[in-house]
């Protein structure tokens, strides 16, 4: 597993998206290697997962010209079958671009057919709703926090529609996008201590590119089930 960028984008504790990832396969046994890479370093070939944390617009400037030198590289680690999930500025740096604040637009790693352009705005709340990833569906809460206003091309799919909160652009109640084994969200919080079944999806999604279709044994999801409720109900 890999977490892109941990000394630039870890908005809100994003980290704890790569703890509970490691946790929950360690309990079933599975063994991780988490490797941080930042600017100038490479991606190891075998990747099974790569996790990529928010941050502000001044942040994603940071990365921004490493991420364009690896285009290709990990595109070609996603038709290997590599799963990367983005939150929040990391997401929007899986699409196309991201016009920030400022005017000035990042280019991302075209993974997402998605595009993002800052509002004057920010979308701040609580975000509860259920999503698809995988083939699976799960239950997810999380919080969000941007400027940013994303728009969905034909090549991307919701992750979620958004019941609760303003999602991709507090305009098409959508949340996130997928495209195969990419997806993107606003949800921080972290999104997965509290949203297991996206934990596990994405675990199951990332193993199969080495061992094919995995089962994993079910786990005591009851503090985790808790959490999400408590963190539902308050807005
Ligand atoms: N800079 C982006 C925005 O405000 C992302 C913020 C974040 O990752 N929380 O839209």
């Amino acid at each position: 597993m890999v977490n892109l960028y941990p000394d630039l984008l870890r908005s809100y504790g994003d980290r704890g998206n790569v703890l509970v990832l490691t946790r929950r396969a360690e309990w079933r046994g599975i063994s991780v290697r988490m490797v941080g890479v930042t600017r100038g370093e490479r991606i190891p070939a075998a990747t099974d997962l790569i996790v990529i944390g928010g941050g502000s617009d001044s942040v994603q400037a940071l990365a921004g010209p490493d991420l364009i030198g690896r285009r290709s590289e990990v595109a070609d680690l996603v038709a290997g079958g590599t799963v990367v999930v983005g939150i929040c500025g990391g997401y929007q740096l899986l699409g196309h671009d991201y016009v920030g604040v400022n005017g000035q637009a990042i280019t991302g790693l075209g993974l997402l057919d998605v595009t993002t352009t800052a509002g004057r705005d920010r979308l701040v709340g609580r975000v509860s709703t259920r999503a698809t990833f995988a083939g699976e569906s799960f239950d997810v809460v999380g919080f969000e926090n941007h400027a940013g206003r994303t728009t969905l091309g034909a090549g991307a799919s919701p992750l979620a529609a958004v019941p609760v909160g303003q999602g991709n652009n507090g305009r098409d109640r959508t949340e996130g996008a997928v495209n195969g084994n990419v997806v993107g969200t606003y949800l921080h919080g972290p999104v997965l201590p509290a949203s297991p079944g996206f934990a596990d999806a994405l675990l199951r999604q990332s193993l199969s590119r080495a061992h094919g279709p995995v089962e994993l044994a079910a786990l005591d999801d009851r503090m985790e089930d808790a959490a999400r409720l408590v963190a539902s109900r308050g807005r």
